[in-house]
């Protein structure tokens, strides 16, 4: 800790690769960064803003998310945050469900929530205090991440623990992928006026040059169909498409969204 003034702690989306966010929470002073896939990016921030970098914090082990770390370590040794299970060598302090952190340099305490789907030992990290959440690729602005390593009932039970927080919570999730994963929820709901109104804001903020990221939970619960997988409209397009049986279960139907997506 140096005594240098603190501003409030706040988030600076860092784009990186095509559509990737890495995602540098810090108040004026130290900095930790999410899922720092590229490093060059992360170092090129940190000395314009005059940042020490104190902390990573990683939710799974994919490279787009984990490739950085090696040279911000030779920046810098501080402590890698990550999952328990999820096989990344680099973790020094390994996290699962319920497990809480304190930032190391920063005023920030964040949660961890088991999230398996996309990748077995995927996390995400809440800040009850300011409704902050970082989730990887299992929640995304209009979608959810490739069940790669789960099960698709592992990711269902996954979206539904995110769809409980808070609905003033602000959704950090990895990639900016919102306008396509609109274009899809356009095809399975394109009678929801909540889903009209998003693209038209979102696609706006695209051609502004502006990110959609973060959303929120409430703005998630009202217009993605991997959360609204038993809405009848949604249920109904599936019927339609040939995609479900009618009288299928819920997990049926976000299975049937889910592979639906895959190949949209
Ligand atoms: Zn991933
Ligand atoms: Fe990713």
């Amino acid at each position: 800790m140096s005594d240098l003034p603190r501003s409030p702690v706040t988030v600076l989306a860092v784009p990186a690769f095509k559509d990737n966010y890495l995602w540098l929470i810090h108040d004026g002073v130290d900095a930790a960064v999410v899922d720092p896939g590229d490093a060059a990016p992360i170092l090129a921030a940190l000395d314009r803003l005059n940042l020490n970098l104190t902390a990573i914090l990683l939710t799974h082990h994919h490279a787009d998310h984990t490739g950085g770390v090696p040279a911000l370590l030779a920046h810098a040794r501080v402590p890698v945050f990550g999952p328990r299970n999820d096989g990344i060598g680099a973790v020094t302090d390994k996290l699962g469900e319920g497990d809480t952190i304190v930032v190391p340099g920063i005023d920030l305490g964040l949660r961890v929530i088991d999230v398996p789907g996309h990748t077995l030992g995927h996390i995400a990290y809440f800040s009850d205090k300011l409704h902050w959440l970082f989730c990887g690729d299992t929640l995304f602005a209009g979608g959810c991440g490739r069940i790669f390593e789960g099960t698709p009932a592992q990711m269902a039970g996954s979206l539904g623990k995110l769809a409980s927080l808070p609905n003033a919570t602000l959704v950090y999730c990895a990639h900016e992928y919102t306008l396509s994963n609109l274009r899809f929820a356009n095809a399975v709901e394109a009678s929801s006026a909540a889903l009209q109104a998003r693209i038209v804001s979102d696609t706006a903020k695209r051609e502004a040059g502006q990110s959609t990221v973060p959303s929120t939970i409430a703005l998630e619960k009202a217009t993605n169909p991997f959360l609204r997988a038993t809405e009848p409209a949604i249920v109904a397009s599936l019927v339609a498409a040939g995609k479900l049986q009618d009288g299928a279960t819920p997990l049926a139907s976000f299975t049937a969204l889910r592979e639906w997506k895959n190949s949209f």
